[in-house]
């Protein structure tokens, strides 16, 4: 009887145990930790279920008992990208739509972006509701992509630039405005996103300034930040003086000048995503990278071939009329260089000036691909003067406080084991992101650009993360 009775006492200690913690030990590695600390040479870390439990030198490491241990001698590590402009499920090859919207391309999206080392993206404005119940099951527990943060749907001024067809529904009054910012934060909202353009004049009306103020002002009254699509700088002083937390994109119309660097300064207005990568790429006829493995394996056979199409090009060159739908004409390519340029000099002044800035490519819709894109964004962001440590520390831990998560963006104690090992050094060239040798999202390992090949059988797709990269610029 006694005997039972320990045996019942024991089996019932077994049943009550927690699991075994999942121990992962990275050891030997150059660590970039994201905070723009110098970088930590023979660097050790200890994973366990799934957060970063301690880090430091190799040298003082004490793996834990039963711990898996990973020799990353001569490789790299960063903390996983932040993306803090995309857009996610609506495309097909390359048509836009929103009928795509379903859970299976949004997934399809968020592993591709983690298969480029892009452990987070904020999605701005053009998410269907499903987004919420993606979100809800990443944050609540260790997710196998891209983690996400919404906006939910953006704010379009009514017969005005931005949102998805058949998804925004746009306001034209403060107080429709109002109600609208009030619906998305009662659905748990991340940010609001408001689009103010009227894309080169070639739309009538552009979001008048009493409602993007009521927007702002409501978005406030929830505690959420708003964030705005702009093209030209007078409106983005506007916006500036109406309380914006962030810009979508570039000032591209014209330099920016000290009045709204120092108002930005000022009141701490972040440069949330520069979209260089996307200027530059409504630069092209012919984009260069069409052959390059790093961007082949993360696209489907159908865009290949749509962009590798004459049909494409002609488009390019002669300024297509976009939407033919509507009531004018939208030539939206015709003078693109000098906006890639413009964007340019002005993210140059932008930090220059000591703006915060954050990394975003407003990747997505036809024509910016996911994670592809953040590669070219911060070899863009070198190209206007910053240092690659600069470059990754604005697309990680300074991203991850525009976010206001601070469970993500750098490789420090307490936060998830969202990492990138590279096997080269992207300080000595920001191309060397690109030779990605492993991905970690909340320390489940997920598969890199170099282990898949989309749509298509695993052999169809060439090159290995450790060829060094050759990109034209
Ligand atoms: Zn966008």
């Amino acid at each position: 009887m006694r005997k039972l009775k320990l045996a019942l006492l024991a089996a019932a200690l077994l049943a009550a145990a927690p699991a075994l913690a999942e121990t992962t030990v990275l050891k030997g590695m150059t660590l970039i930790d994201g905070t723009g600390k110098p970088v930590q040479p023979n660097a050790a870390l200890v994973m366990t279920d799934g957060k970063i439990a301690w880090v430091g030198p190799a040298a003082q490491l004490k793996a834990p008992a039963g711990a898996r241990t990973v020799d990353l001698t001569g490789k790299f590590v960063i903390p996983g990208l932040i993306d803090a402009h995309v857009h996610i499920g609506i495309m097909h090859d390359v048509t836009q739509d929103i009928k795509y919207y379903t859970r299976d391309n949004v997934e399809a999206d968020l592993k591709t972006y983690a298969a480029y080392g892009v452990t987070g993206v904020q999605v701005l404005g053009t998410d269907k509701d499903l987004v919420f119940d993606i979100r809800k099951q990443e944050r609540s527990g260790r997710p196998h992509y891209a983690r996400v943060y919404t906006a939910g749907q953006g704010e379009v001024f009514k017969g005005g630039y931005g949102g998805v067809f058949g998804l925004n529904v746009p306001v034209s009054t403060p107080e429709e405005a109002r109600k609208s910012v009030d619906e998305q934060a009662a659905k748990g909202v991340d940010f609001i996103k408001l689009w103010m353009d009227d894309e080169r004049k070639t739309i009538p009306v552009k979001m008048t300034y009493d409602v993007s103020k009521a927007i702002i002002d409501e978005a406030h009254k929830h505690n959420l930040k708003a964030v705005a699509h702009i093209f030209y700088l007078a409106d983005a002083k506007e916006l500036v003086r109406e309380g914006i937390n962030g810009f979508a994109h570039m000032v591209r119309d014209q330099p920016v000048d000290n009045e709204l660097l120092s108002m930005m300064k000022a009141k701490g207005t972040w440069m949330v995503s520069a979209t260089l990568s996307r200027e530059m790429a409504y630069s092209l006829a012919i984009m260069p990278w069409l052959n390059d493995p790093f961007f082949t394996r993360g696209v489907t056979p159908g865009t290949l071939a749509a962009l590798r199409s004459m049909a494409r090009e002609q488009a390019v060159v002669l300024g297509p009329t976009r939407f033919p739908g509507l009531p004018y004409e939208k030539k939206v390519f015709w003078d693109m260089d000098r906006t890639v340029f413009q964007a340019l000099q002005n993210y140059q002044a932008m930090v220059k000036a000591g703006v915060k800035t954050g990394m975003g490519t407003d990747s997505g819709p036809n024509g910016r691909f996911p994670g592809f894109n953040a590669h070219e964004e911060m070899q863009l962001e070198v190209l206007a003067g910053r240092s690659p440590m600069d470059a990754i520390k604005s697309a990680t831990s300074d991203n991850a406080s525009w976010l206001g998560d601070n469970s993500v963006g750098s490789v420090e104690a307490g936060k998830w084991a969202d990492l990138v090992v590279l096997n080269k050094n992207p300080l000595d060239d920001i191309r060397n992101t690109q030779t990605i040798l492993s991905v970690y999202i909340a320390g489940n390992p997920v598969p890199t650009v170099w282990q898949i090949c989309r749509d298509r059988p695993a052999g169809a797709c060439t090159g290995s993360a450790l060829n060094a990269p050759d990109m034209p610029y």
